[in-house]
């Protein structure tokens, strides 16, 4: 198995066979190595499909400490069921972790509910940014000691409208922290948030 081979941690490894992921991807060979070497920002061309959510999910799971109970990285994604789906796909990868709790924060669904999951410990949060910033402004929600941060579908999120949410949110981020930003396309305003947000970003194309 050919994992083996990107550094990942052992319980991960187990997970990858579990899952049948025999080779890595494009986009998982480029990122992972670099990711879990070196805590810098990462600006990725990578249609759906191409294992990107493992290229960013195996990396955060293998760095983030379950010891800790803060929220440690926060995933945002344009859409409910792209949040469920990251999210589903997040807790298998982790499923031989102790103590990772995975939060999904969407619109539509109870406010209430997903505060109490929060309150539980959630280590990482996977969200659409209007329910996120909602949940911040309520001071339901903490993400200023987060070290990663992943903006997934980072066009479909702008094309949606959540410039502003996207820009507030990170505010309220360390600045220290690794963005990570994975993109189909690189329109204006995707690169506008890059500039903003990130520093000497690597880039990969795939
Ligand atoms: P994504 O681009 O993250 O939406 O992933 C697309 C699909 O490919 C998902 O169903 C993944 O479970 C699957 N997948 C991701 N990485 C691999 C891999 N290395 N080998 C086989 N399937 C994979």
């Amino acid at each position: 198995n050919k994992f083996e081979q990107l550094g990942l941690k052992e319980s991960l490894n187990r997970a990858i066979i579990d899952l049948g992921f025999e080779n890595p991807t494009e986009v998982q060979e480029k990122a992972i190595p670099m990711l879990l070497e070196q805590d810098t920002d990462l600006v990725a061309l990578a249609q759906t499909g191409t294992g990107k959510t493992a290229a960013f999910g195996f990396p955060l799971i293998h760095k983030i400490d379950a010891d800790n109970r803060n929220t440690q990285a926060l995933i945002l994604s344009p859409t409910r069921e792209l949040c469920l789906q990251i999210t589903n796909e997040i807790k298998n990868y982790s499923k031989y972790e102790k103590g990772i709790n995975v939060v999904a924060i969407y619109g539509g669904a109870s406010i209430t509910e997903q505060a109490r999951e929060i309150k539980r410990g959630a280590q990482i949060i996977v969200a659409t940014p209007g329910r996120m910033q909602d949940m911040i402004n309520r001071g339901l929600v903490n993400i200023t000691q987060i070290d990663y941060c992943v903006l997934d579908e980072a066009d479909e999120m702008l094309n949606m409208g959540f410039y502003e949410d996207i820009v507030s949110i990170l505010s309220d981020t360390p600045e220290e922290k690794s963005t990570w930003l994975f993109s189909a396309t690189m329109p204006a305003e995707v690169a506008r948030i890059a500039k903003k947000f990130m520093e000497n970003p690597i880039e990969i194309t795939v």
